[in-house]
């Protein structure tokens, strides 16, 4: 039989995983009932992060960064008036995770710790340049999203160490979108790519989600589109350069190959998207 713990703050639950290591923390259970259901997760201690206070919510730090506390569940993520300009794209892709339902029960926290490489966060926030928060018996630290999967459903969480939030930098006045194939409307991604314009309207931060174990982006080639946004050569050779990073599986949401020819496809459709808006400005 599996007990269920419920710390009242962040250093009782680090405790908690300390003195039973193989307990896990639960959010809002969306993915991790199932998974026990499934049989795939037999721990006889859950820790609930239910009670924990300052974990839910997103609030604007001093210097105008956001602080989205590891608890906050979808639907308020895609509800947040603070998610503007750059940070629409993570608004964004709260509102596509599956349905009602999942909104409302799952927590980004969660998401990001369950490193699904088909989820619509991990992408979004690789755009967005977030930096995650860990605690564990070793203390504090801070990774960037981008140092954060390190293969195929492994990632920089250490056991032992909650995610307690994920910054984002603060919101520019700059278009950002976020946009997923899948097969049926709430299904998880068959690929996906998150976009944001740069702050001066002439060079493009993107990543692309489930084209292989964590999201795709290539600092260097966006370096080389930035002012050739309107030339459709060097836009796809962008997208060349991060097909050549993907490393896609085939599953049953879509070949590799499928996959592939989806990223150049996203890439035009999305910067489609933001065109207008690039004209405005
Ligand atoms: C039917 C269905 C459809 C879905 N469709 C989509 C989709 O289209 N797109 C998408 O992105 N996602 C989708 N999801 C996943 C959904 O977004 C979940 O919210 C997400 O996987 C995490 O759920 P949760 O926050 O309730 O975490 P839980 O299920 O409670 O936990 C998930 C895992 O993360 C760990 N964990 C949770 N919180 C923390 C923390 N703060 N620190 C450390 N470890 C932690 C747990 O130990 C567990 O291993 C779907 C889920 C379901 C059930």
């Amino acid at each position: 039989m599996t007990q269920v713990l419920f710390p009242d703050t962040l250093d009782q639950a680090v405790a908690l995983l300390a003195d039973h290591p193989e307990a896990r923390p639960i959010a809002g259970g969306a993915t991790l009932v199932a998974m026990r259901n499934a049989g795939l997760v037999d721990s006889s201690h859950l820790i609930s992060l239910d009670r924990i206070a300052g974990l839910r919510g997103i609030e604007r730090l001093a210097d105008g960064r956001l602080r989205v506390g590891a608890m906050t569940r979808h639907a308020d993520t895609a509800g947040s008036d603070l998610l503007t300009g750059s940070l629409m794209v993570v608004r964004k892709a709260a509102g596509m995770i599956a349905n009602k339902v999942v909104r409302n029960m799952g927590t980004m926290g969660g998401s990001v710790a369950n490193a699904d490489p088909a989820a619509d966060y991990l992408p979004a926030l690789a755009c967005a340049d977030a930096v995650l928060s860990f605690l564990g018996p070793e203390g504090a630290r801070d990774v960037p999203i981008l140092d954060y999967v390190q293969d195929w459903y492994e990632t920089a969480l250490e056991p032992g160490e909650i995610l307690t939030a994920i910054t984002l930098p603060a919101p520019e006045a700059a278009a950002s979108t976020y946009r997923k194939i899948a097969r049926v409307s709430g299904d998880y991604a068959t690929a996906s790519c998150a976009m944001a314009l740069t702050a001066d309207g002439q060079g493009l931060r993107v990543a692309i989600g489930a084209c292989g174990p964590g999201p795709i982006r290539d600092r260097d080639a966006e370096a080389a589109l930035h002012g050739h946004l309107h030339d459709a050569g060097a836009v796809a050779e962008f997208a060349a350069a991060l097909v050549a990073l993907a490393d896609p599986v085939d599953d049953v949401r879509g070949s590799a190959e499928y996959r592939l020819a989806l990223i150049p496809r996203l890439i035009t459709l999305v910067l489609a998207e933001l065109n207008p808006v690039m004209e405005a400005a």
